[in-house]
């Protein structure tokens, strides 16, 4: 049925496939059979395979079983959710958090909970994908504004008279690894919410890539104070190499969330020993600002390197550095030349991204030898312009 569609993709290079690991995830994996430094997970300070995460799984599991049943609202969670919302809460430095079941799951939940009919919606055009659906789910009016551009969101937002508006944002881009003028956008929403009679302009933060990875996050690095009116969501399966998803804001903005979210409401509660991990997680973030400083000592090398070699890294700021390969062929051919070179390095295309490109994520975990084995393959590539 699908055969013409198919036949499509694979002619325009645009056919993917999955593959499958035969390893832990880490700085180095094994697919079908052969290993490779790995630079393309989201497993920034290389908790995915720590020993600490493993050990309060398993104990989680010997006492609250595997799986959990049901939804949180019927007998689905475990005083193990609760306790990773309360540590999350104080974390964030927030009233209360709830946790959800991935961050696609969150945004495409939270949004439509916040966002009605009538209220505006603005969000930045290069914000993640979970995001571009929470807004189509939501039944809020819809503008995209250009990426970053806080005078273009001014402009907007100054013109609409909707009773409600939210800003939403990712803090840290996700394919394209720069960080979103937070400053800027908070005083913007700070000075409509001054203004007006009770603050109606909600500022929506998408912290996954910047939680353990701008330090604690993305608030914290630019210094902005939690507000009743920023909402704060971040994810347990990137730096904190666990799974689900979590937002903190006021009791209210919680409440109203647990009481609306369908996501939420109508899926099963992550299993107690995912939120054991987590918790564990989270003790080490806060307790090992080494790890935080090793990831961006890596990053900061590799960066440097690949600049010296002359490869655009299309305004990275983060240790998500994307490298810029023009054409779709190109980009599928550099990352078969890196995987000849064990070296894993995933090929980004449309529609994920509008400029194809390879897309490197430096952890922690890489040792030196890791990044130079990287930097020599690409030196003796033939550039890419
Ligand atoms: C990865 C990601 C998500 C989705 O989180 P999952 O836990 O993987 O579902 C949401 N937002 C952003 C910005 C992300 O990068």
């Amino acid at each position: 049925m699908f055969s013409k569609s198919l036949v499509f993709l694979k002619k325009n290079n645009l056919f993917r496939d999955i593959k499958n690991r035969n390893s832990s995830q880490g700085s180095r994996i094994i697919i079908g059979g052969k290993e490779y430094i790995n630079f393309s997970s989201n497993d920034y300070l290389g908790l995915a395979n720590h020993p600490a995460l493993i050990r309060a799984s398993l104990q989680a599991m010997e006492k609250f079983g595997f799986g959990s049943g049901s939804s949180r609202l019927l007998a689905g969670g475990s005083i193990l959710h609760e306790e990773l919302e309360r540590k999350i809460a104080k974390f964030a430095g927030t009233e209360s958090a709830l946790i959800f079941n991935s961050g696609y799951s969150a945004n495409t939940g939270i949004i439509p909970a916040l966002a009605d009919k009538g209220d505006v919606i603005f969000s930045d055009e290069l914000n993640h994908a979970s995001i571009v659906d929470g807004c189509r789910l939501s039944r809020a009016n819809t503008y995209i504004y250009k990426h970053k551009d806080t005078a273009n969101l001014e402009n907007l937002i100054r013109k609409t008279k909707a009773k409600r508006k939210i800003v939403l944002t990712d803090s840290v881009f996700s394919m394209d690894g720069d960080i979103a003028p937070l400053k800027e956008i908070y005083s913007i929403c700070l000075t409509l919410n001054a203004t007006s009679y009770t603050p109606n302009t909600l500022l929506y933060i998408d912290d996954a890539h910047a939680t353990g990875v701008l330090g604690k996050g993305s608030l914290e690095h630019f210094k902005i104070k939690p507000e009743p009116w920023i909402i704060r969501m971040g994810t347990f399966s990137k730096a904190f190499g666990s799974f689900g998803a979590f937002v903190a804001g006021s009791r209210d903005v919680i409440d109203w969330t647990l009481n609306t979210a369908r996501s939420f409401m109508f899926s099963t509660a992550l299993p107690p020993s995912v939120m054991a991990a987590s918790i564990a997680a989270l003790e080490l973030i806060e307790k090992k600002s080494m790890l935080i400083k090793k990831l961006w000592a890596r990053r900061d090398k590799t960066v440097r390197e690949l600049t010296k070699l002359g490869y655009d890294i299309m305004g990275s700021e983060t240790p998500i550095i994307p490298i810029r390969t023009g054409s779709i062929e190109n980009t599928l051919k550099t990352s078969l030349y890196l995987l000849k070179k064990g070296i894993f390095a995933p090929a980004i295309r449309p529609p994920t991204v509008k400029e194809p490109r390879i897309r490197i994520t430096v952890t922690a975990a890489h040792s030196d030898e890791d990044i130079e084995k990287l930097i020599k393959a690409l030196s003796r590539y033939e550039r890419i312009r």
